[in-house]
């Protein structure tokens, strides 16, 4: 039987969402009734999605169309999103590289988009959710946060900031019935880890399958996660039914980062 998590009729700003792990939390938040501002930068999937997902789930879905990470897209999403009971924060993943090569436009690219853009959301969206007395941010991280990935030092570097930051706001907003917690990715089967892998199969003169074959060969279930399973674990933190947890780094990696807690 389905467990109904009491979110019909609550309006989310989902951001990055027109394909990957984005979609996968729109689509699982559209299923449970909720309304949708959609973010992305390319208009033509941002339209497609948001079509496939009025038409599955019979909800709202406006979008915006523009790069998250830029001020006036911002501005545009949240004007749009009014004042929405979930945020959802996402966006591309910085490239990877060698610590030997950045140079400091590159530092400030990955915190700015993957540090300074959700944390200027969830400044922006957490007054209302306050003065409402219910909100739920989730942002999407990535389990470098939890295990440094090497060659994504950037990624590393940002979203662990982010996480640093939301850990205390999230304990300052609690009492007001708002949850801030993020989702760690681990290797799930996008858009993204196809341009990782391609990058790692001509780095390493091997060919994608065969880097994909020994990542998957490396999990304990021995398969990529997808969209879907990510997007459940996304509504499930937006839900009524999880109000108690708070500042909470939830990894969803197949038991991928060998971890004992
Ligand atoms: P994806 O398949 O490449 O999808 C990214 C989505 O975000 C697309 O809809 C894309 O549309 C949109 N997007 C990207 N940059 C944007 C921006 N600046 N502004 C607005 N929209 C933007 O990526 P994904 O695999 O879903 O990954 C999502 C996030 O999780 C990334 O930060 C990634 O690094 C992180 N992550 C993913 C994995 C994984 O296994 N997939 C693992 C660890 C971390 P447009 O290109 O049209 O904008």
């Amino acid at each position: 039987m389905a467990m109904d998590l009491g979110l019909t009729g609550k309006r989310a700003l989902v951001c990055a969402a027109s394909r990957g792990l984005g979609r996968g939390i729109a689509a699982a938040l559209a299923a449970e009734g909720v309304d949708l501002v959609l973010n992305a930068r390319g208009e033509e999937a941002l339209e497609q999605t948001a079509g496939d997902l009025r038409k599955a789930h019979g909800v709202q879905v406006l979008t915006v169309a523009g790069d998250i990470t830029r001020e006036e897209t911002r501005q545009a999403a949240l004007a749009v999103a009014g004042e929405p009971d979930i945020l959802i924060t996402n966006a591309g993943g910085p490239p990877p590289g060698s610590w030997r090569d950045w140079s400091r436009e590159d530092l400030e690219a990955a915190v700015a988009a993957n540090m300074f853009t959700p944390l200027l959301l969830i400044q922006a969206c957490l007054p209302a959710m306050i003065g409402r007395g219910w909100g739920r941010i989730v942002n999407v991280t990535s389990s470098s946060v939890r295990a440094p990935i090497p060659e994504l030092g950037l990624s590393n570097m940002a979203r662990t900031g982010l996480t640093g930051a939301v850990a205390g706001i999230a304990r300052q907003v609690a009492k007001h019935g708002v949850t801030i917690n993020s989702i760690l990715p681990g290797r799930h089967a996008t858009d993204r880890i196809e341009a990782l892998d391609r990058a790692r199969a001509e780095a390493d003169g091997i060919t994608q399958a065969e880097v994909r074959r020994r990542a998957q060969s490396r999990n304990p279930t021995e398969r990529d996660g997808d969209a879907g399973d990510f997007g459940a674990v996304a509504a499930f933190l937006c839900s009524q039914q999880a109000g108690y947890i708070v500042g909470q780094n939830i990894l969803v990696d197949g038991g991928g980062v060998p971890l004992t807690m």
